[in-house]
């Protein structure tokens, strides 16, 4: 933070008025403060600001009122599939799994309708407060293409599966077409980081998961894979393999490589421990295992044994939005009917996993997940004026206990603002809504 009194600094985005949540460690909330950017950074913070008078060119946010804080980060998502919003609910998984999602998506996904698919996401992730993703699917270029076109940051995966799959009908090409993928999208953007994700351990070989973390590894990009969604998954490989799922990635080398295990939901102590040894970053789904009723990972033992832990919202299909808000509240929730101690996993916990926290896990901690200087400018600011969100007595509180993504009034991704008075300036959301219906109503005949 810079001294008040030093002069104006020229800068494109002057945020000014609210309460900063910076979310750096042991930075508490600051007042009226002004938040300056200059081309994608954050160049200087200020506290206790008079309105700045709007220099030339310059862009200037009344915060009054309103919290400014980092851009959230989806930890874990499928973009597209907001296209089977609604589609199967309230089943098993497996048959959730097998007999809806996998025969709709085969019959449904083309690069097409990932494209609109994943375009509607970005809309919702940006109407409700998120500013960077991280997806695993297929036709992966269409989401590539889709999170360009919206203006956030973005890890975008393709999906790898011992299956024939959307777009790669052998198997045996699988690797071959992420590999592509990868060397496609590796140079394109500075906010599109391209990777791989492994379905889980019960959906790939031992030479597919070993062969995705050579190309990860030989190209430093995080590797994905959903760990130990189910009791049936641990039962499952524990039979197949003699081990448990995350003792069987060790033993193959998949936790010696740049690996995030998404969902963790049955790891026994012993697995916890093991990724907190090797590393391995774990992404929290809450809603999602609810909806699915697969469990509940232990999360704060997780954290309390030095595991980074950050928060995602999983597919459409399984959710159903991608509002990090609810998601920040349900993993409150959770921990503490699970532990039965309501001081488990307090309000800033939460919102810290679901800013620096998924930073961590995506490896971009040091140019997003703070408000500080010399970081990107990926901010948001959260509207106070609302009956749900009076009064205010600890801002953290109101972010997880009350808010929702609806209060999300502005949002900007590396110095560019996506939404303004909640009003898109760059998509054309009717345009995306309308093409998404015509999907559905093709998928609804079956
Ligand atoms: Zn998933």
């Amino acid at each position: 933070m810079s001294d008040p009194g030093h002069h104006p600094i020229s800068a494109d985005i002057v945020i000014h008025g609210g309460i900063l949540l910076s979310m750096v460690e042991g930075q508490p909330p600051l007042d009226h403060a002004a938040v300056y950017v200059q081309g994608d950074k954050i160049v200087d913070i200020r506290p206790n600001m008079p309105a700045p008078r709007p220099s030339q060119g310059s862009c200037t946010i009344d915060a009054t009122g309103a919290i400014i804080m980092p851009g959230l980060v989806n930890a874990h998502g499928h973009t597209a599939m907001t296209i089977f919003r609604g589609l199967a609910d309230d089943l098993p998984l497996k048959q959730w799994l097998f007999e809806k999602i996998f025969p709709a998506e085969a019959k449904h996904l083309s690069p097409d309708t990932v494209y609109w698919g994943a375009l509607l996401g970005c809309a919702e992730m940006i109407a409700s407060g998120t500013t960077t993703v991280s997806d695993g699917y297929f036709f992966q270029d269409a989401t590539a293409l889709a999170v360009h076109k919206a203006g956030l940051r973005a890890l975008v995966a393709q999906g790898v599966i011992d299956f024939p799959a959307p777009g790669v009908p052998d198997p045996r090409d699988n690797l071959k077409v992420g590999k592509a993928f990868i060397e496609k999208w590796l140079p394109f953007s500075e906010l599109l980081t391209p990777g791989l994700f492994c379905h889980s351990v019960s959906t790939c070989s031992e030479k597919t998961l070993q062969s995705a973390m050579d190309i990860s590894s030989r190209y430093s990009l995080p590797l994905q894979i959903h760990l130990s969604e189910t009791d049936q998954e641990v039962t499952e490989v524990l039979s197949r393999t003699g081990q448990r799922p995350a003792v069987y990635l060790d033993r193959i080398g998949l936790l010696d490589g740049p690996l995030i295990a998404v969902h963790a939901v049955h790891l026994d102590d012993g697995e916890i421990q093991l990724l907190a040894e090797k590393g391995c970053p774990v992404v929290h789904v809450p809603e999602s295992n609810m909806k699915l009723a697969s469990g509940r990972a232990k999360v704060s033992r997780m954290m309390k044994s030095g595991l980074r832990v950050g928060l995602g919202t999983d597919g459409c299909a399984s959710n159903n939005n991608l509002d990090l808000f609810q998601e920040m509240g349900s993993a409150a929730k959770l921990c503490k009917v699970f532990t039965l101690n309501p001081v488990e996993m307090d309000a800033g916990t939460v919102l810290r996993m679901a800013t620096l926290g998924g930073a961590e896990v995506l490896g971009m901690e040091r140019e997003i997940g703070t408000i500080e200087i010399g970081k990107r400018a990926d901010i948001i600011v959260i509207d106070l004026e609302r009956p749900h969100l009076a009064p205010l007595y600890n801002p953290y509180s109101n972010l997880v206990y009350s808010a929702s993504g609806a209060d999300v009034r502005d949002v900007i991704v590396n110095g560019k603002i996506l939404m303004r008075n909640r009003i898109f300036q760059g998509l054309d959301v009717e345009e995306v809504m309308g093409r998404v219906r015509e999907i559905a109503r093709i998928i609804k005949k079956g």
